[in-house]
């Protein structure tokens, strides 16, 4: 377990999947965590009683990535509830299907908006409330360097788009001791990449250890990017992928 206690936490899309998984772990290890959500209200609650349930405070709060306005006003509010910020991860992401013959701009803005366009507003709104030495995560993806099926271009270079900027950020608040990373995920068991079926099955033979990952997996990374152990890491993009990528 990492050491997490006190800290005040906003973790984007905590409903279902890593962004859940994060968000309980995060509160397991002491933090009090916001979460946000796109429309899934009743799996958001659930999130949030987990957490209450582990003698932490939180909000679930309806939040759409692509939109700036709301992206800004939920972390405003996520800082009112929290009463301060601590770590901020940008988990929140869509991934559309399209090979460069049939894709269309609205399934390119679309990938755009949550995964880019919602990072850059969160993190633009949340550092004048961030404490220095605070913590910055974003949940990018291997496709950033590693493109395994056709029709991932866009969501390739959504995570590509990312990568760079956490490298930037890394810069841009080193000075604060804020450190920014990005986490990078091969296959996990979530809804947007269930580990069943014959897709699954032919991306786990790519994988070295021959399975999904489990979301529980990459969220006891993002606790430890998370926690004081991980005080000289910034700016790096951290495959968690099984093996898939080498
Ligand atoms: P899921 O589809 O299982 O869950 C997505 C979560 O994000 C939900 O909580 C959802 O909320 C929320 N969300 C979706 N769109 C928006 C939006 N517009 N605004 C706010 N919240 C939104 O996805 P995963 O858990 O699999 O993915 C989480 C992150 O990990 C994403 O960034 C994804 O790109 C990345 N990733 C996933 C991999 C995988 O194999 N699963 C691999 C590599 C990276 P709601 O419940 O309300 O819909």
């Amino acid at each position: 377990m990492a050491d997490l206690s006190g800290k005040r936490a906003i973790v984007t899309g905590g409903s279902r999947g890593i962004g859940a998984a994060i968000a309980k772990r995060l509160a397991a290890d002491g933090a009090d965590v916001v979460i946000t959500y796109a429309g899934n209200h009743d799996a958001a609650q659930q999130v949030a009683a987990a957490i209450t349930g582990a003698g932490r405070r939180t909000e679930a709060i309806q939040a759409d990535a692509a939109d700036v306005a709301a992206v800004e006003a939920a972390v405003v509010r996520a800082v009112d509830t929290l009463g301060g910020l601590d770590i901020l991860v940008h988990n929140a992401g869509v991934f559309g299907l399209g090979t460069i013959d049939s894709d269309t701009i609205e399934n390119y803005r679309r990938q755009f908006g949550v995964n880019v366009d919602g990072v850059f507003a969160g993190t633009r709104a949340a550092i004048g409330h961030m404490t220095d030495g605070g913590r910055i995560l974003v949940i990018g993806s291997v496709n950033a360097h590693t493109v395994p099926v056709p029709g991932a271009a866009v969501y390739s270079a959504t995570k590509a788009a990312v990568a760079g900027m956490v490298r930037g950020w890394a810069r841009d608040l080193g000075p604060r001791n804020i450190l920014v990373n990005a986490i990078q995920p091969g296959p996990i068991d979530t809804d947007m990449n269930p580990a069943d079926g014959d897709f699954a099955a032919m991306l786990a033979q790519h994988v070295a250890l021959g399975r999904y990952g489990r979301a529980e997996e990459v969220a006891a990374l993002a606790a430890f990017l998370a926690s004081d152990e991980a005080s000289y890491i910034t700016g790096t993009t951290i495959d968690i992928d099984g093996g898939f990528s080498v």
